[in-house]
Parts: C-alpha cells; structure tokens; sequence
C-alpha cells in the first residue's frame, strides 16, 4: 500500500485509472473480494491505459500505420464497443482522439492552446473509421502513421461495470463503486432502503451536489467541464474534445449525468452527449431508452422524463 491507497475493512479507496476511486461493500465484511475488486481495476488498466508502454493500447498505438497487434480479448470488445458508440454518434465518440489529447495536453501542459494549423494537422489523424478490428484473431490496427487511440472516455465505466460482475458472482447485495464519478450502486441500501446518490454540481468543488437520484441498483456516471481544465482570458478549455473542430466540446453545457443499467455505455454516452449537445443528446437519449441530465451554461437543468419520480433537486441551503 502506498500514500494513494486507503484500506478498512469494509471499503478501499485507490489510485488508478488516472483518478480516485473507492468501492465499499455494506452488507458483509469481505477484505478478500475488496481486494480482488481493486486487482480487476489495476489489470484493466494495465492493459488500456495509453501511458504504460506494455498495455494493449500502446501497443496498437506504437504500431500505427504498419499493421495489426494482437491484444487481450477484454481490450478488443471495449474497442469494439467504442466503435458502436463512435457510428451512433456520427464520430462525436472517437477513441482515436488521442492525438488531440496530446496535442492540447490537458492536465499535463500548461495551459496551451494550439495554433489553428496544429489543430488542422493534428485533427487529420482523428478517424474511427481508420481503427480497423480483425475479429477472427482479436487484432486492431490504425491505418495511419501517428494515429492513437485513448479509452479515457470508456474504461472507468467497464471497470465499474467488472466490479458489478464479480460483486454479483459473490452474492454481494449492497455495494457502491465510484472510480472517478462513474458510479455503479449495486443492490439497496443495507436496510433495504433505495439509494440516494447525490449528482455533482459542476460550479462547486468535487463532492457538492445540486441535486440526488433515488435508485436502486443502476450505474450513475457524470461527464462534466470541471473534471479537468484550464483558464486563459476567462474561457475555460476542459479535456472533451469535439473530433470535428480539435477544440474543447462547445455546447452551453456544464455537465452530463447518464443513468442506466450498464456503467461501459453509461461512461461512453455520457462523453457523446457532451460533445453532440442538451438538443440532440435528448433524441439520443430517447432512442436508447436511457434517462439523463444536462446543466446548461444558464444552470438551467434539464432532465429526461423517466427522471420525474427519481430526481430531486436540493434547494439552496441542503446542498
Ligand atoms: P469522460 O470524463 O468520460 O467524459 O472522458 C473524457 C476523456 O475521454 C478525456 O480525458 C479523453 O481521454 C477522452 N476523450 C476526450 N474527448 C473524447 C471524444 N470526443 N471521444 C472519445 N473520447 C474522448
Ligand atoms: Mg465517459
């Protein structure tokens, strides 16, 4: 264990993914299963995540333009997954923006705005349609020199969601995973009362809520402009990058909260609907059968209709 691990024996609270995260189990005490749960995180980002250089990622990444690699079967149908989210979406989800992640450097340069020309050049390599898959042998490939992909908009939702997996194989009834905002609560409160789980406010600092949703065993994710940024002149630059424009996704919109069953679509719609928009994000939104919640840069919230008896907004001096 180091500084960036909490243990009791009841809950873990870690570093991985490129965020905190924290699972608790209500109903027993199970250190072992916390333990495995932690494990399956720090697997899946060994595989996915695009800074260790052995990972699945970086090695489609290190073979741009010269070929198929081979990787994990998990590795393949997250990609896959992600490629069904990019032809929904029209390109709005690509996982080979990474080179525009890299470019803009959020969280990691300081506050650098490309030129329009990078921003040109840079936005040529972004193309879901130039990650090809060979499903016989669990292989990907980018067509073109100085491609990359980035799962950061997926794999904190799959991982979530394997949490859920192996909790449920062992028979846990109460539980809450929360890796970074993704959220899944498993089961009831342990006295069988439904969960009340608070939605991030995205104008106050991490942990303050503007309002709360009452379930029962759904995932919960939030995509919003205050996760990771920067300010120049007044204008913030965050890290949900509109492919079309290389430029921090646009839209009036301050944060995104998708509920469903499933946390990997939950974390992958959440990121395409902050790119396409409150307007068509609410089609989407429909034609998934989905329920989500959008704040507007006018804090005007705006919340689909299976939300009605869900969600509660708290007023001012509750939050
Ligand atoms: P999230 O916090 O889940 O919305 O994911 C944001 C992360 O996904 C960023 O830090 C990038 O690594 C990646 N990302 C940014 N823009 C996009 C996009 N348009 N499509 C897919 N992934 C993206
Ligand atoms: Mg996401």
């Amino acid at each position: 264990m180091n500084e960036n691990q909490m243990k009791s024996n009841s809950e873990r609270i870690f570093y991985a993914l490129g965020t905190l995260n924290q699972i608790k189990i209500f109903d027993r005490l199970d250190e072992q299963l916390l333990d495995i749960a932690v494990q399956r995180v720090l697997e899946i980002e060994t595989l996915m995540s695009a800074f260790k250089t052995d990972s699945d990622v970086s090695k489609i990444n290190q073979n741009a333009g010269k070929g198929f690699v081979s990787i994990q079967a998990e590795t393949y149908r997250l990609i896959k997954r992600s490629l069904a989210f990019s032809k929904m979406s029209d390109g709005a989800f690509d996982i080979t923006v990474r080179p525009l992640v890299e470019l803009w450097g959020i969280g990691k340069k300081k506050n650098y705005i490309p030129t329009e020309e990078e921003l040109i050049c840079t936005g040529k390599l972004v193309d879901y349609r130039k990650l090809i898959l060979d499903k016989n042998n669990h292989r990907a490939a980018l067509r073109d020199n100085g491609q990359a992909i980035d799962l950061g908009g997926i794999a904190k939702g799959y991982a979530a969601e394997e949490i859920k997996r192996i909790f449920a194989e062992n028979k846990v009834k109460s539980a809450l995973i929360n890796l970074g905002g993704n959220i899944v609560a498993i089961g009831s409160q342990p006295d069988g009362k439904v969960w009340k789980i608070g939605i991030q406010n995205p104008c106050a600092p991490t942990g303050k809520y503007f309002g709360f949703l009452s379930i029962i065993d759904k995932t919960i994710v939030t995509s919003g402009i205050n996760e990771r940024f920067f300010m120049k002149d007044g204008i913030r630059y965050h890290h949900i990058l509109d492919p079309r424009t290389g430029m921090p996704a646009s839209n009036k919109i301050l944060s995104v909260t998708v509920i469903c069953d499933c946390s990997t679509d939950a974390d992958a719609l959440t990121t395409t609907l902050f790119v396409i928009g409150a307007e068509h994000g609410m089609e989407l939104v429909k034609k998934l059968k989905t329920e989500a919640i959008f704040v507007t840069e006018s804090l005007d919230i705006i919340a689909s209709i299976g939300l009605k008896d869900k969600f509660n907004l708290f007023n001012n001096n509750e939050k």
